[in-house]
Order: structure tokens, then C-alpha cells, then sequence
């Protein structure tokens, strides 16, 4: 069985092109650009290349961006203050700070002191909140834009039996939210599951986000399964990027898969875009 590759790349371009179209009508009617705010600190590798391309898609669709770089050592009082300001400045709609941080900076006291209005990441826990009870309003990226990825391809997901690995807050728990959304029968599983195997061979959609190379095998899935890499992996020998999936082997048996690269990363991507965009709309209503 030949699948078919679920392309991130161009349904994000796509998604991309159609927010640029909605900023423009916004100027038109002169009203000012959406703003993404974006707070790094440190000077991590893979995070410059991530906020690059954060900044080049924001420049595609129009959108204002603006970075503070921090140095590694900053001290944590020093961005929670930066954040208040920034949620009291009225031209900022999106507040985003790239993970992760170093190991004096403590996640959940940052991530909860940006407004929830203005969290375009969707990590803060009223956000999160609100996916669990089947009311979301700003949604975590990757989570959300697998589901835009799928629904793009007219993929069904009611009824079907989902199977995520990997259980982080990031990506692994916000995607069991949008599937059990979706109407999947849904299972996390994570380091310490036992007989992975065998929920893998019954299962009809796998997201795997585990950060392990070529760790799921065409083999061990159904024939016919959905698979979703969200998995990012830079192999020394090559100094190329593979994800969590044995693409050769899974290819042959799915029915449909994501790529790596071109598969979930710019997806990631543009629904950080569609976020701010929806973050400038005001289009939830957040009561504090
Ligand atoms: P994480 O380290 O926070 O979490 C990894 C999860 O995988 C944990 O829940 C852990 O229990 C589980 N896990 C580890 N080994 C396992 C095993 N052998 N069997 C089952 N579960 C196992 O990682 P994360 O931040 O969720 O990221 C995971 C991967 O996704 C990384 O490669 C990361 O680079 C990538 N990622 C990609 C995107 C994107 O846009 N494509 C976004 C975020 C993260």
C-alpha cells in the first residue's frame, strides 16, 4: 500500500497566504497590523532557527514582529516585568516566549503571567483549561495544526481509534485534547508504558512526539494507519533532520503520513500565525 504524504509545507503556505489576505483587509480599513512579541533567552540552537522562521512567516503574512533577546543568565523578575508591560500594551496581540528556558527560569510562573488573551501559544492553563472542557479559544500550535493538517485532507478522525506517544505539555497532552475533540477513542502512551506494541498494531491514527529517531517502524503499525510525526531530530553523521518515525518502512504501509521536514513543523508555524491573528480579532471572550 502506497500512502499519501500529508504536506505541512504547503497547506501551511496556504494557511499563511489566506491570514495576509485578512491583514490586508484590516489596513484597508485602516486599522493597524497584528503585533507578535517574541522573548528568547539564551542562545540555543534549535531555538534560533525556530524563531527565524516564526519571524519570516510573520513578515509573509504581514504581521509585526518583535524580539527581546535575553542574555542565558537573566534574571526571572526581569522578564515576568517585561511580560506585565506587554500585557498592558494595547498594540501587542501575542505574547510568545520560546521554549525552553534556562534552568533559573521557572516555566509555569512565566507562562502564566502572560494574559490568556494574548497567549498565542495557548500554554497557559485557562487556556489549556478551556480545550479540556470542549470550549477552546487560543489552542497550543502543534496540537492544533496537526488537526488543521488532517482536516485540510478531508481526513475523518470521528470514531477512530488515536493513539499519541509521547506525554509532554507541549505537544503529547494538548493533542489528546483535539483528538478527543475530533471524536477519537483516544490513548497516551510515554516512557513508562508497557507493550507499546500493542496498542500500536490497533491503532488507526498515531501522532508520535517523542524526540527518538526512526523510534516508530512500518512493521509494528496497522496497514492502512494515519501517522503523524511531530518528532524533530538532527542527526550528527548527515547533519540532517529526521523525525520520529522510520519513514522508508511506514511509508509503504500507511495510509497517510507526515514528512520530516515539510510535515508538522510548518504547521506549527502557521497556526502561531492564525493565533495572532485570532489573538488581534479579539474573537474569544476571556473574563479575566
Ligand atoms: P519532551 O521530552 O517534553 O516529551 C517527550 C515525551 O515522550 C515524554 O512524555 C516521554 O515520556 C515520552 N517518551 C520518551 N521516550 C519514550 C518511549 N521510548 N516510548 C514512549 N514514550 C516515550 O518532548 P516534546 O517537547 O514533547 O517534543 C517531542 C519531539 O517533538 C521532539 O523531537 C521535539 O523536537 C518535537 N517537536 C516538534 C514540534 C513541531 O512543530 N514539529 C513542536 C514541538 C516539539
Amino acid at each position: 500500500m502506497s500512502s499519501k504524504i500529508l504536506n505541512g509545507k504547503i497547506i501551511a503556505n496556504k494557511i499563511i497566504e489566506r491570514i495576509k489576505k485578512k491583514i490586508k483587509i484590516e489596513i484597508s480599513n485602516s486599522n493597524r497590523k497584528p503585533k507578535l512579541s517574541v522573548i528568547w533567552i539564551g542562545n540555543n540552537a534549535s531555538s534560533k532557527i525556530y524563531i527565524q522562521k516564526k519571524k519570516l512567516a510573520c513578515i509573509q503574512a504581514g504581521i509585526e514582529y518583535q524580539e527581546y533577546n535575553f542574555k542565558q543568565n537573566t534574571e526571572e523578575k526581569k522578564i515576568l516585568n517585561l511580560i506585565q508591560e506587554m500585557n498592558q500594551n494595547k498594540t501587542i496581540d501575542g505574547i510568545l516566549v520560546q521554549l525552553p528556558l534556562p534552568k533559573n527560569i521557572n516555566i509555569n510562573k512565566i507562562i502564566t503571567s502572560i494574559h490568556p488573551k494574548k497567549d498565542v501559544d495557548g500554554f497557559h492553563p485557562y487556556n489549556i483549561g478551556c480545550l479540556c472542557i470542549k470550549s477552546p479559544k487560543l489552542r497550543p500550535c502543534t496540537s492544533r495544526g496537526v488537526i488543521t493538517l488532517l482536516k485540510e485532507y478531508n481526513i475523518k478522525m470521528h470514531g477512530l481509534n488515536a493513539l499519541i506517544i509521547g506525554a509532554s505539555n507541549i505537544v503529547g497532552r494538548p493533542m489528546n485534547l483535539e483528538l478527543l475533540l475530533a471524536g477519537c477513542t483516544t490513548t497516551v502512551a510515554h516512557r513508562f508504558t508497557k507493550n507499546l506494541n500493542e496498542y500500536i498494531k490497533k491503532s488507526d491514527l498515531i501522532v508520535i512526539a517523542i524526540g527518538k529517531p526512526n523510534f516508530l517502524k512500518g512493521k509494528d503499525i496497522k496497514l492502512g494507519a494515519i501517522i503523524i510525526d511531530v518528532g524533530i531530530n538532527k542527526i550528527k553523521i548527515k547533519n540532517q533532520i529526521v523525525g520520529d518515525v522510520e519513514f522508508e518502512s511506514t511509508v509503504l504501509k500507511a495510509s497517510y503520513i507526515t514528512p520530516v521536514p515539510g510535515g508538522v513543523g510548518p504547521m506549527t508555524v502557521a497556526t502561531l500565525l492564525k493565533n495572532t491573528l485570532e489573538a488581534y480579532q479579539n474573537k474569544y471572550q476571556y473574563p479575566i
